[in-house]
């Protein structure tokens, strides 16, 4: 029989649009002559995407990236495949990923490495979330809004099997995640 889940908020809308208002202005900065071509690892950072894009000064360029590695449950497999790759050309061009959490760190390993091998000059790594407990590949978070404890999270775009996206605050899930 499953627990009843509860949520536990963690990260307020206002602490969230603060931040994340604070990152544009710190990707900006960092590339005065031409803004990066940003590839966000969907699903879970759609909502993120959007808000950021809306707190720059400049145009700039999407593609989108979808991994996984997950299935319904919230411990990853560890296996990532490629779901859906990006259509912008990518060689010679500085890159920024938009991911909505880094855990073990595989999934943003991955995406390093298929942008580089499509030619990109430059690959950064932007997050909103940072679970570094967890930590098994080797990444190099250039960007990142919150560092968050070994729990499971949902809200602001990320989910427990597709549930909770739609929350504006992020929250710690409790109770029964092994399963939808
Ligand atoms: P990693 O490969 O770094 O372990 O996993 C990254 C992906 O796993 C994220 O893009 C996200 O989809 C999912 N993920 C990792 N931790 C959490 C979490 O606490 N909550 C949710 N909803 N997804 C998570």
């Amino acid at each position: 029989m499953s627990q009843a889940k509860t949520l536990e908020m963690l990260i307020s809308r206002e602490q969230i649009a603060e931040t994340v208002k604070r990152m544009a202005r710190q990707i900006e900065g960092d590339y005065p002559a031409e803004m990066p071509l940003l590839v966000a690892v969907l699903k879970g950072s759609f909502v993120f995407l959007a808000d950021l894009v809306r707190q720059m000064h400049r145009s700039v360029e999407l593609d989108f990236l979808r991994l996984s590695s997950y299935g319904s449950g919230t411990e990853s497999s560890g296996n990532i495949k490629l779901r859906m790759g990006v259509t912008s050309p990518i060689r010679g061009r500085d890159v920024l990923v938009v991911e909505d959490i880094v855990d073990m760190g595989l999934t943003t390993q991955y995406a390093y490495g298929y942008l580089r091998r499509k030619g990109a000059s430059s690959v950064k790594i932007c997050t909103l979330l940072d679970k570094p407990s967890r930590r098994q590949g080797r990444v190099k978070v250039d960007y990142m809004g919150f560092t968050v404890p070994n729990e499971f999270v949902v809200g602001y775009g990320l989910d427990f099997a597709e549930r909770y996206r739609h929350l504006p605050d992020i929250y710690i899930l409790t109770g029964g995640c092994d399963g939808p």
